[in-house]
């Protein structure tokens, strides 16, 4: 392994040290949220103890100092995905609710009956869902690219779907059921060729990959805080500002208006225009602390520590006996889903639990993909920046007692 300081990330994440049925922890759950450091945990509990009040309206000090934390964070964040203004930046309560926010404005403004919105196989249901009312509204339609059995999008399949009467392309950035990487640069030229716009749902990509809005030049892209070692109940959208300008509000209420009166109200200017009412002002906060621990170690640096991590445990996975991994594709983060003979995945789960292992077992907000392969769900360990070879040979123990368990 490369000289990743494990060792010192690990000192600061204090549940890590937890004990889990007297077994110290290893938390491979990590996929479905990652755990906070104290950097973290520590700027939410100073901001309570020294800095809090309510945003943007006041003139007394605290007010102040907690806007000028909070927009700060939203430079924070401007700044992590390269974006061009911080006008771009729009804080919503994670990646759910960002694509929520796009399929209602500018879905209902741009989207009409017999127009279409393409989306994958692969998608999570936050990224499924929301279009699909969506379509019930309008009358627009939604279209699903295929995957093939390694888990990885049919290019040639996605883009035969884009035509002139497709609106909007909806694509995940990374998996979180299968670890697999879109190959999203070629996707979005693809579309930009012909005049699409494209969002990408990047919840599951933000805390593996640098993402440089700017040089994929997608024109959404949305994540959640808690997936990226920050709060939960945080998340973000970013848009292009010529696309956000054009959009009407979602929800109204106060701070996203400049004036209101019983004849007309008139909106805020971004990114304001988009934040109604009092925002989750303290992880706003936590989530531009997250920002600054990750940019302390490097983006590119974890990515190659994951790299190591995935390759050993799909190294160490591939050698048990009746151990399927489902998604096996060629480019993929630091996600390992598989089945085992005769063993249902909730059960692994919970056996594993008894060993202080913790994975996920379920359809992940997938079921299409679930369907796909043919089974009900899988076992998914997902590795994050503070887990360890060690932690991957006490889960591959683990799997092999399982199997010598059930005979
Ligand atoms: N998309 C993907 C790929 C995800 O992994 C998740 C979270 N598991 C979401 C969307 C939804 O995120 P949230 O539940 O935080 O809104």
């Amino acid at each position: 392994m490369t000289n990743f300081p494990v060792a010192d990330i690990r000192a600061d994440f204090p549940i890590l040290a937890e004990k889990i049925r007297n077994k110290p922890l290893v938390y491979l759950d990590n996929a479905a949220s990652c755990q906070k450091p104290n950097a973290v945990i520590d700027s939410i509990s100073h901001l309570y103890r020294h800095d809090y009040a309510n945003i943007h309206r006041g003139v007394h000090t605290l007010s102040v100092r907690s806007t000028d934390k909070f927009e700060a964070a939203r430079g924070k964040v401007r700044a992590f995905i390269n974006a061009a203004s911080h006008k771009e930046i729009i804080f919503v309560r994670g990646a759910t609710e960002a694509v929520n926010l796009i399929a209602q404005t500018f879905g209902r403004a741009n989207i009409k009956a017999g127009d279409e919105i393409v989306i994958t196989a692969m998608e999570h249901h936050s990224n499924i869902v929301p279009w699909q009312m969506l379509c019930e509204q309008t009358g627009a339609v939604l279209r699903v690219a295929p995957m093939n059995v390694q888990g990885e999008l049919i290019y040639e399949a996605f883009e035969a779907l884009l035509n002139d009467k497709t609106r909007l392309v909806a694509v995940v950035h990374m998996s979180n059921a299968l670890g697999t990487i879109n190959p999203v640069q070629n996707i979005i030229a693809a579309a930009h060729a012909k005049g699409i716009p494209v969002m990408l749902d990047g919840a599951q990509a933000i805390p593996h990959l640098a993402v440089d809005v700017q040089a994929l030049d997608c024109d959404f892209y949305v994540f959640s805080g808690h997936k990226l070692y920050g709060p939960s109940g945080i998340g973000v959208l970013y848009g292009k500002q010529a696309l956000l300008e054009a959009m009407p509000p979602y929800q109204g209420g106060g701070d996203m208006i400049k004036t209101v009166s019983f004849e007309k109200s008139t909106y805020a200017g971004l990114p304001h225009k988009f934040e109604a009412g009092t925002p989750n002002i303290a992880d706003v906060v936590g989530l531009g602390a997250a920002i600054d621990y990750l940019n302390g170690i490097g983006m590119a640096a974890i990515a190659d520590y994951e790299a190591e991590l995935l390759a050993y445990a799909t190294e160490q996975a591939q050698q048990i006996n009746g151990l399927r991994i489902i998604g096996e594709a060629a480019e993929k983060g630091a996600i390992l889903s598989f089945v085992l003979d005769r063993i249902h995945p909730h059960d692994i789960g919970t056996m594993l639990d008894s060993l202080g292992i913790a994975i996920r077992a379920g359809h992940h907000c997938a079921m299409p993909v679930m369907d796909f392969y043919q089974i009900p769900a899988t076992a998914r360990a997902s590795f994050a920046m503070y887990n360890t070879k060690e932690e991957i040979d006490v889960l591959m123990a683990g799997i092999k007692g399982l199997i010598e368990a059930f005979g």
